[in-house]
This record gives C-alpha cells, structure tokens and sequence, in this order.
C-alpha cells in the first residue's frame, strides 16, 4: 500500500477524517464527488473540492468532468478527462441524441476515481 504524507495542505482533515477517508482510498476504481465526501466528512464542499484537487495532484485520484442534460437530470449521460476544459459544442446528447449549442443547457459535476490504492499517513 502506498503512504502518503500530505503535510499541512489538508490542513481541516482530522485523524478520524482521515481514517474515514483512507477507507475508501485503500479501494482501487473507487469512485467518489465532491458532495458525497462533504458529506462523509463532514466539511464544506469547497474543502471537498480542494481534497479532490491535492489527490488528483498526488496522482492517487483521477478525475473527470461528468455531463449532464436535462432529459435525465439526476445521472451523468457522459464524461470526460477534467482540466481539458469544457466538452465541444455542439455536444450530442447520448441519450435522447438532441444537439446541445449552448454549454448553458448541460450541467457538470466532478467525479473523482481512486488509481493507486493509498493510505494518508501525518506525522506530527
Ligand atoms: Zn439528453
């Protein structure tokens, strides 16, 4: 298992943060957003987003931009690499096949996937 020490730069993280969040960092292909680790952790999205950020820096998370449209709202119709910028438009919706012209009309959210199995470690 590879051990990370991430210093100072996830400052808010407790022990039991940690302990919470290594749990599902020690799990290859798993899969997390930013507002379900808020959530699991207890902090404000914007500390989730920046975790997502330092992990993905850490080469332990990829992430990638999830699309959404509103012919089904609730579950991502697409997803691509996140920090390439938006998807080209026009966009063709998978799932009902509409021409999208206007990025106004999709919606996006981040979805981080664990690539190195990985322990957060701190030393005091
Ligand atoms: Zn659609």
């Amino acid at each position: 298992m590879r051990q990370v020490d991430l210093g100072s730069r996830l400052a808010f993280l407790t022990a039991e943060m940690q302990t919470r969040l290594n749990a599902r960092l020690q799990i290859k292909s798993e899969r997390m957003m930013p507002h379900s680790l808020a959530i699991m952790l207890g902090v404000e999205q914007a500390d989730a987003l920046l975790l997502v950020v330092v992990l993905s820096t850490e080469g332990i998370c990829r992430n990638r931009l999830l699309i959404y449209h509103s012919c089904e709202p609730g579950m991502p119709l697409a997803s691509i690499p996140f920090g390439i910028g938006f998807p080209n438009l026009p966009w063709t919706c998978p799932n009902c096949e509409e021409l999208v012209y206007n990025l106004a009309e999709l919606r996006f959210d981040l979805e981080t996937e664990v690539i190195e199995p990985t322990e957060l470690i701190h030393h005091d």
